[in-house]
């Protein structure tokens, strides 16, 4: 069982949906297995409201619970976006009624947000707020969208690093977690191409239109006592970029994603299209230095980024054309597992998708740990048997992926949410409804544990 210390044989108990110190009742024989607790995908986007042919919460909650993760954090750019409280708490409404696991909300920054409206969804529970650079608002659908075409006067101009600035003493009040799409707008639009080959898709995107986002946003975090969370870092420069933030005072997290630490570009040959996504998956040498970052403890967070497009709007088209994302809830704890495999530093990656999320998110104490108290979110990993990804035992209404036919050397077993077994032995048999809105504690979001400690290893302050 990996309990906050790590990896001890130990019994474990539940009543009500919690995990109590001991108990009396049913018993599950667990020999064998490891008891992990429930994954945090930190980073997800349900399309629930707005793109029901490319996923909805039952589907997705369904792909999360079969990969044992037990709460997945979803992004606000459905449709309509998440930028008012109201909308937040309609988005929780949803989500509750179809939900097979637990979740948290996301809330949006527009370049036309108010204080009071970032005020708003922090208050009703949002779990963070996130800001699309280079992404304009089409008032008229309420949506989130990416052009380069900004004459057209339904759009609303993207949020930039001075919309950030300026809004910095509401976002440091409000002790929200501030995350933004790091990729720098003017450096894309200068670097953009006709994509033909997978050459292209790396100079339109560059590693360095991530570090210089980073690099302002780091600036106005340091100075303005944000707490920053740094989505789907892809590159060595943006971890550079990230790292010298730190020094420079700013407190910020670091989440990177399976596809960097599992892919590079030498995989568009065996993938294609199903490898095309923002930032894109880059080199060797990135994909090295990512893998170094989650050992040292510089990236905290592993997040999936799952973002589902239809087989058509993947697979159907030119590389040019293909839309930017893949699905991965399902396999984002087998991913951390496995990387064990060639990195060692086993209880580091089972905190960077566990424990680690949850503390930096507010769910401190209550989610991602076995511990009295805790919500019974449990795994039953067998590291004995082998699963490979295929299409047919994914449970996203999107089969492909990026990791299609990587071969993990574990698999779920079983996984109980809040003590209600909702995957066993390849089958779901939790109920759509079963999830619950969670929402962060006040005054959380420090990360804590011996592993995070700034005596256990020469670090940045963070
Ligand atoms: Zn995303």
């Amino acid at each position: 069982m990996f309990t906050p210390k790590g990896f001890a044989e130990l019994d474990v108990a539940v009543r009500d949906g919690r995990f109590v110190e001991s108990g009396s009742g049913e018993v599950v024989d667990c020999r064998g297995l490891w008891l992990l607790p429930g994954a945090i995908d930190a980073h997800v986007h349900s399309r629930d409201p707005g793109f029901p042919e490319k996923e909805d919460w039952t589907s997705l909650t369904a792909a999360a619970a079969a990969g044992g993760v037990t709460t997945v954090l979803d992004m606000p750019n459905t449709v309509p976006a998440v930028d008012s409280a109201a909308l937040l708490e309609a988005k929780a409404e949803r989500a509750a009624g179809r939900a097979l696991v637990d979740f948290g909300l996301w809330g949006l920054v527009r370049s036309s947000s108010t204080p009071e409206m970032l005020e708003g969804l922090v208050s009703a529970g949002a779990v963070g707020l996130k800001a699309y650079l280079g992404y304009a608002y089409r008032r008229s659908q309420q949506a989130v969208t990416y052009t380069a075409a900004l004459d057209d006067t339904d759009l609303e101009a993207p949020p930039g690093y001075g919309t950030i600035a300026l809004l910095a003493p509401t976002l440091a009040r409000s002790r929200a977690l501030v995350a933004v799409h790091a990729e720098d707008p003017e450096l894309l639009r200068l670097c953009a191409r006709p994509l033909r080959a997978y050459d292209d898709v790396l100079a339109a995107r560059p590693a360095l239109a991530e570090a210089i986002a980073i690099a302002a946003v780091g600036v106005i975090a340091a100075a303005g006592h944000l707490r920053l969370h740094l989505v789907h870092i892809s590159s060595r420069e943006g971890l550079a970029a990230a790292d010298a933030a730190r020094i420079a005072g700013a407190d910020l997290s670091i989440e990177t994603c399976p596809q960097y630490l599992w892919t590079t570009e030498a995989d568009f040959d065996r993938v294609g299209n199903a490898l095309r996504m923002n930032p894109p998956v880059r080199t060797a040498a990135d994909q090295e230095a990512l893998r170094r970052a989650v050992a040292a403890r510089d990236i905290d967070i592993i997040a999936t980024d799952h973002a589902p497009h239809t087989d058509e709007e993947k697979f159907g088209v030119e590389l040019d054309r293909a839309h930017p994302g893949s699905p991965g809830v399902q396999t984002l704890l087998l991913s951390a597992l496995q990387l064990t495999r060639v990195m060692g530093a086993r209880d580091r990656l089972i905190r960077a998708v566990t424990s680690n999320v949850a503390e930096r998110f507010g769910f401190a104490g209550r989610k991602g740990v076995i511990a009295p108290g805790a919500d019974a979110d449990l795994v039953l990993v067998d590291p004995g048997s082998q699963t490979v990804v295929a299409p047919e035992s994914m449970h996203s209404r999107q089969k492909h992926g990026v990791l299609e036919g990587m071969t993990f050397d574990f698999a779920i077993r079983a996984v109980y949410s809040r003590g209600e077994l909702v995957f066993s032995d390849g089958e779901l048999v939790g109920t759509p409804g079963l999830g619950r809105w969670i929402r962060p504690s006040a005054g959380a979001g420090t990360l804590s544990g011996p592993e995070n400690s700034p005596s256990a290893g020469a670090r940045a302050p963070r």
